[in-house]
């Protein structure tokens, strides 16, 4: 019996279409690209300079001797290795798609301060291609961007104890309403978001006037099954990447947790797995997402980064099995963490508005589920590999 067709929200069957996936390489591509192969009929043109992530996906799985495997996916996701900064190859990916999804960029807090001019370079100008070549071929777009566009809250200008920093206008971030607020230019942290910002503004303008079919994603920290790196094993020794990774390479040492500046900011964590849903609306309810920017986050997971560290310890605790270190947590100041130029946002509460009424998405898991089942992850990915590295002597 054949399967029954796949719906979307208006009631319209949904026909397999063939998605070019630029940075499908990396942690919100390799979910994506798991998604769409396990459980749609949709094709995967993966783009990226990277593909170990999502190799589980591309190599044949294994088989009995004289057998030859195949994933029940077999034919519908090709890899290409390619650099979108220079390669001609592009703009055919692009056309031979239907829609295409850009997730590519410089993405980590640590290189917004220290490599300002390649985190431009890569959110504004490597982009600019990706939107032209969709607009001049009337292809459809879903770009990522990010809820640091918003930048700082209006109630962090406030005095520390008014009664005006409680009110939500103050600090729910919302798409069509807030302003986009962010440090002076010598703060190069914001380098990032004023590009993610540009490229918002081109996409919306080529939108207006050329009429380009577009979908702006602005994720709340997502989070996850292999996010960024560990360092010293699967990434430099000396990188440094966001929050997770760092706070989950800290308990895998079994050294304390960093807090920059005391780890007063505050942010909202989604599970990646509930955020992929939200993605793959959009994807399939073209109507309902076109011409629309949505905040894709969980509002009801804030913490502030203290009680994200005291979270993760007492989580990865469970799933390890080893006690918490007496003295869990470190004080460190951002200069030395990040170098001059760093700043910070507040808070980020996203508002679900336009998402709920577009796409009737929420987010459902909770800050310490989605914390188990990474560090369950995570420890039983790098535990291993890090005793090894520890026991290694050091050459002198
Ligand atoms: P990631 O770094 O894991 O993935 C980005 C991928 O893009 C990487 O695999 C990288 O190799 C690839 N890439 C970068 N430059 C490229 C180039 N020139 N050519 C080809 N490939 C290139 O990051 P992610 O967390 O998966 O984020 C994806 C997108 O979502 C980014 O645009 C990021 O700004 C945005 N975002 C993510 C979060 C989050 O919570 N994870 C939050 C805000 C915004
Ligand atoms: N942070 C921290 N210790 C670390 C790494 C990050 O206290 O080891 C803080 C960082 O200063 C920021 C928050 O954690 O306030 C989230 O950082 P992340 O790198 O995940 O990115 P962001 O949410 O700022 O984009």
């Amino acid at each position: 019996m054949a399967a029954a067709a796949r719906m979307d929200l208006d009631g319209n069957p949904i026909l397999p279409m063939t998605i070019c996936m630029i940075g499908a390489g990396g942690f919100i591509g390799s979910h994506l690209c798991e998604k769409l192969m396990a459980e749609t009929p949709h094709t995967v043109l993966a783009v990226d300079v990277y593909s170990d992530k999502i190799k589980h996906l591309l190599d044949p799985p294994s088989a009995a001797e004289g057998q030859q495997a195949r994933h029940p996916w077999d034919g519908r996701i090709q890899f290409h290795r390619l650099n979108i900064k220079h390669d001609s190859r592009l703009e055919g990916l692009i056309k031979m798609s239907d829609l295409t999804i850009n997730l590519a960029a410089i993405c980590t807090p640590a290189d917004y301060n220290t490599r300002p001019l390649d985190t431009i370079y890569s959110n504004f100008i490597d982009a600019l291609p990706v939107v032209r070549y969709c607009s001049e071929n009337n292809k459809r777009l879903i770009h990522f961007s990010t809820c640091e566009v918003y930048g700082k809250t209006i109630g962090s200008f406030l005095p520390k104890d008014h009664p005006l920093r409680k009110e939500p206008e103050f600090y729910v971030l919302k798409e069509d309403t807030s302003p986009c607020i962010f440090g002076s230019i010598e703060k190069q942290r914001w380098s990032y978001a004023c590009a993610k910002q540009l490229i918002e503004r081109l996409i919306y303008a080529e939108g207006a006037e050329n009429g380009l079919e577009f979908t702006i994603v602005r994720p709340f920290n997502w989070i996850g099954p292999r996010m960024d790196f560990i360092p010293g094993i699967d990434g430099p020794s000396e990188g440094v990447p966001r929050v997770l990774a760092c706070f989950s390479n800290n308990l895998l040492r079994h050294e304390p947790l960093k807090l920059v500046d005391g780890g007063q900011s505050q942010r909202t964590f989604v599970y990646i797995k509930d955020a992929i849903e939200a993605v793959l609306l959009m994807i399939e309810n073209r109507a309902r997402a076109n011409g629309h920017i949505f905040n894709v986050g969980n509002p009801n997971n804030e913490v502030t980064v203290k009680q994200l560290a005291e979270i993760m310890t007492q989580v990865y605790s469970k799933v390890s099995g080893e006690a918490p270190l007496e003295m869990p947590t470190l004080d460190v100041s951002s200069k030395e963490f990040y170098g001059e130029g760093y700043d910070d946002s507040d808070k980020r509460i996203p508002d679900m508005t336009i998402i709920n009424k577009q796409l009737g998405w929420n987010p459902k898991t909770s800050l310490w589920d989605l914390l188990e089942s990474t560090l369950t992850y995570q420890h039983r990915t790098y535990a291993e590999a890090i005793k090894r590295s520890m026991a290694k002597p050091v050459a002198s």
